[in-house]
């Protein structure tokens, strides 16, 4: 009888090993561990081992008491190797890029350690407590996402005073990169706050404050003779500005006019590029005057579904007591608190809700809707709204983030990464308040 022994499958237990080739759920982490398959499952080997959680695979034949190794092709199919970090942080830009951030925010790539740059394992967290912590070591993660950014005020030292500076020593220590996207999450279509917005039945679902294109950009149209001067400056600009096309956005594009007897390069660049561009051309002998050149500036334009906040119109009117229920039900907490507006009870209609994941007195303030939905509010910000016919609930800051962590880990994994790294929640996160 032949068996194939997989080396070290991080998968399901041995009494389940003929389960495995026909399902990746119900994983149980088994490290090193050594099974045996009947010969007839070796076909869909290479298949499960690509789509499960299969860190190193070595497959033998065992025959007659020995072993020997078995088919190259098996292990090559064996190998899910991660992703290098550069295409992990690229997909989470592409995913919410970090122009859709606040101005005042501190997101991207925040921790690099030297090695190592394969991202097999991440941990998804809303806050990097050092318990937070504990646990991506324990898990062996390679890659921290804290949607709040641990590091915020810059920091003068990396030492173990503080637990902030802990922090980043023990990512440094254990070589786990940190990534914090924050207000990007909050903006995009699909982000934080449309997790929170997804609690209702809507009809529409608009952010407070659109997203706009902020991308300082210009467009510089150059037009030159079309004669042989005019065309060796053309090539000679176009070669010197390929030593600025760092900071160009898009190709230069080279046209000749046939009617007019011209040459035009038009290109996009950022501000700073503009001065170096207007230089080169001066260098050419045809200088920058109006004749020559031409510089517009980009109008700013909202992006769709992007922005901070959600206005949500809800499809059929609700009481605030149902809309409480609903609140809970998506953040999974028992209690919320609740400001009712003056002179309204907990059974008056609401049909339309604004949102602000977090902390949201000072988007919200002002806006007209029958109800705030947020993390948290000073004091005198809720009396306000109670006195503005505004009920407000408040379901502790971070419990109106949390939640969007677990949807979004299937989103990381399975869209966005292929199926190639393991992607975690933590179990540690959790809201610092609790109701006693
Ligand atoms: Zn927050």
């Amino acid at each position: 009888m032949h068996f194939f022994l997989c080396k070290r499958i991080l998968g399901l237990e041995k009494s389940c090993y003929q389960e495995i080739l026909f399902s990746s759920l119900n994983k149980k982490l088994l490290h090193n561990k050594t099974i045996g398959l009947p010969a007839n499952c070796a076909t869909l080997l290479p298949s499960f081992l690509t789509s499960s959680l299969v860190d190193c695979a070595v497959v033998y034949e065992r025959s007659q008491g020995y072993c020997s190794r078995l088919n190259p092709v098996i292990m090559e199919d064996a190998q899910v190797t991660g992703l290098p970090l550069k295409v992990v942080v690229d997909k989470l830009n592409l995913f919410a890029p970090k122009s859709l951030a606040e101005s005042w925010d501190n997101v991207g790539l925040l921790v690099e350690p030297l090695r190592p740059k394969v991202i097999k394992k991440i941990l998804l967290t809303n806050d990097l407590t050092e318990e937070v912590m504990e646990e991506a070591i324990e898990l062996e993660t390679n890659l921290i996402i804290s949607y709040h950014p641990p590091i915020f005020a810059p920091l003068k030292s990396v030492t173990t005073k503080t637990w902030k500076e802990r922090l980043i020593a023990a990512c440094l220590e254990n070589k786990i990169a940190l990534y914090s996207p924050h207000t990007s999450f909050d903006s995009v279509k699909g982000g934080v706050n449309d997790w929170l917005a997804s609690a209702f039945e809507t009809t529409e679902v608009t952010p407070l404050v659109p997203a706009v294109n902020n991308y300082d950009s210009y467009l510089v149209e150059v037009v030159l003779p079309n004669t042989a001067k005019g065309l060796a400056a053309a090539n000679e600009l176009q070669s010197k500005w390929s030593v600025v096309k760092g900071e160009l956005d898009g190709e230069t594009d080279c046209q000749t006019m046939p009617d007019t007897g011209v040459l035009k390069l038009i290109t996009r660049c950022t501000s700073p590029s503009v001065t170096k561009l207007v230089d080169i051309l001066n260098s050419t002998g045809f200088g920058s005057n109006e004749d020559h050149i031409k510089v517009m500036k980009y109008e700013k334009v909202a992006i769709p579904g992007h922005g901070m906040g959600r206005l949500c119109s809800l499809k059929h009117k609700l009481t605030v007591e149902k809309v409480v229920e609903k609140v809970k039900t998506l953040i999974k907490r028992p209690y919320v608190k609740l400001a009712l507006a003056v002179g309204k009870d907990i059974n008056s209609a609401v049909s339309t809700i604004a949102i602000c994941a977090g902390s949201g007195a000072s988007l919200l303030r002002g806006v007209k809707a029958d109800l705030y939905l947020t993390g948290e509010m000073l004091h005198h910000d809720i009396l306000d709204a109670a006195h503005n016919g505004t009920h407000v609930i408040l379901c502790n800051h971070s419990d109106s983030e949390r939640g969007f962590l677990e949807p979004f880990s299937n989103t990381l994994a399975n869209k966005l990464l292929d199926g190639k790294v393991q992607v975690f929640v933590s179990k540690k996160d959790k809201d610092p308040l609790i109701t006693v």
